[in-house]
């Protein structure tokens, strides 16, 4: 089924539901039990990557399962939004701007909380945690949502960190400086360390809401909420005071401990490079609870599911962004390409010449990783990289429509920069207000699209085509 046939359903509140889906449509690949957690299941689910997910049960004969490959096509996650594919930002943006609290259960009515351990933990005894590419510094938890509690005023946090496994009970973790990073610094001034859960094995979007970029104390559990049309289910934890999604497959329990560090890394990253091995905060872990028979979720680097899922709710956001300025911009693309971070496709409605221009530093201030931006007409399909293309080679002239600033801050993980800092380049692609009719027609065949070729093609054997020419 291709994305535009998709039914138009309720959004998908279960990761579970949305397993039976892709399953009962031909998008679920089942391994055999015993693949191996170091690299098979990683490459096997590549393989099949924007095609199928993949259920590994049992690897290495674990007692536990792994998913992967849930999100990794734009129009599957319109699907579990509910929503034709051409409406998805609209619907991410709207739930951005109204989230939902979330409502709390108690711990007999939480799945995530079927089976506790407080004692003993050994995380990878308790979970299958793979080992995705060649030079990563061994098992890594990559779909874990890191929930946060704000030490003062206890409004949460929801982010994906990567989780270095660093020992039994221990979990190195990279801590950008956003949100997260924000309340252990309060944390620290408190002299304490940070109380966080992670869960695992969420829907899809519940995923999809943690990479919202929201500004600081707006709990991203509630935006899952108002995607689902309904508040989130969330039960308090066993060792602290964080609430997590009780449809959750699995839950680690722990503190962010304040000015330890260990060496994490490296690890395969979305650009399809390696993130460095430093000194990085360290999680202590308390508890962990989860299903029976619990499916652990991976992301595997680099793979669709990774690129997608950060580059869907930023382009929500860049949408808002540049619409607020420029009410003509009709929409925006983050190409898989430009690994749906650095690569931007813009179409707007042009009214005034050098608008497109505007339009291009608006965006570079965006978001710091923006690195190219293109900007087309509304006839041209910005997610398809062939018609992008075609608008670069028919309307541009580098010595009139090339924006380059040298010297801006970009991706520290873009390996072309100095440590992030880097050029940024914009394209105006567009048809010059002024030219004359005919110039930039596009060809047309008149009722070529509403032709039903089944009715106007035989069905007789090609190979005797001669016998059609006779009298
Ligand atoms: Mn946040």
């Amino acid at each position: 089924m291709s994305a535009s046939e998709a039914p138009v359903t309720a959004p998908c509140r279960s990761l579970r539901d949305w397993i039976d889906r892709l399953a009962r449509s031909g998008r679920l690949a089942i391994a055999e039990p015993g693949r191996a957690l170091r690299f098979e299941l990683a490459g096997i689910a590549n393989r099949l990557d924007g095609r199928q997910a993949s259920l590994f049960p049992h690897p290495d004969g674990h007692p536990g399962s792994v998913v992967s490959g849930l999100t990794s096509d734009r129009g599957w996650m319109a699907e579990a939004m509910g929503v034709a594919p051409s409406a998805l930002l609209a619907r991410f943006q709207a739930a951005a701007a109204s989230p939902l609290p979330w409502r709390e259960v108690s711990p007999s009515e939480a799945p995530a909380q079927q089976v506790v351990h407080t004692s003993g933990i050994d995380l990878q005894a308790l979970l299958p945690i793979p080992t995705h590419n060649e030079h990563d510094s061994g098992a890594y938890i990559t779909a874990g949502l890191l929930i946060a509690r704000n030490p003062r005023t206890g409004v949460q946090n929801v982010s994906i960190h990567r989780l270095q496994v660093s020992g039994p009970d221990r979990l190195g973790v990279l801590l950008l400086p956003r949100h997260a990073m924000a309340y252990l610094q309060m944390a620290e001034e408190a002299e304490a360390d940070l109380e966080v859960a992670i869960a695992i094995g969420v829907d899809p979007l519940t995923l999809l809401a943690s990479q919202a970029i929201a500004p600081l104390d707006q709990d991203e559990l509630e935006i899952a909420g108002a995607l689902h049309g309904a508040p989130l289910p969330v039960v308090r934890c066993r060792s602290n005071r964080v609430r997590v999604p009780a449809e959750a497959e699995i839950v680690i329990e722990g503190r962010v401990l304040r000015e330890a560090r260990e060496p994490e890394g490296p690890f395969g990253e979305f650009p399809q490079y390696y993130g460095e091995r430093a000194p990085r905060h360290v999680i202590q872990v308390e508890a962990v609870t989860h299903r029976r028979n619990p499916l652990f979720h991976t992301i595997v680097g680099g793979g669709l599911e990774h690129l997608l899922l950060g580059g869907i709710p930023r382009e929500a956001t860049l949408l808002s962004h540049l619409q607020r300025s420029f009410p003509h911009v009709r929409d925006v693309h983050l190409s898989k390409g430009g690994v749906c971070r650095y690569h931007l496709h813009v179409q707007l409605d042009k009214r005034s010449e050098g608008e497109a221009k505007n339009v291009i530093l608006g965006a570079f201030g965006g978001h710091y990783d923006i690195k190219q931006v293109v900007v087309v007409d509304t006839d041209v399909d910005i997610h398809d990289p062939r018609e992008v293309e075609w608008a670069i080679a028919t309307r541009f002239q580098a010595d009139r429509d090339l924006v380059v600033i040298r010297e801006a801050q970009g991706s520290k993980l873009d390996p072309s920069t100095r440590d992030g800092l880097g050029a940024k380049m914009g394209l105006d692609a567009t048809v010059p207000l002024d030219a004359p009719p005919m110039r930039f027609t596009r060809i047309a065949v008149p009722g070529e699209r509403e032709i039903e070729l089944g009715a106007v093609l035989q069905r007789t054997d090609p190979a005797r085509w001669t016998a059609q020419l006779g009298g």
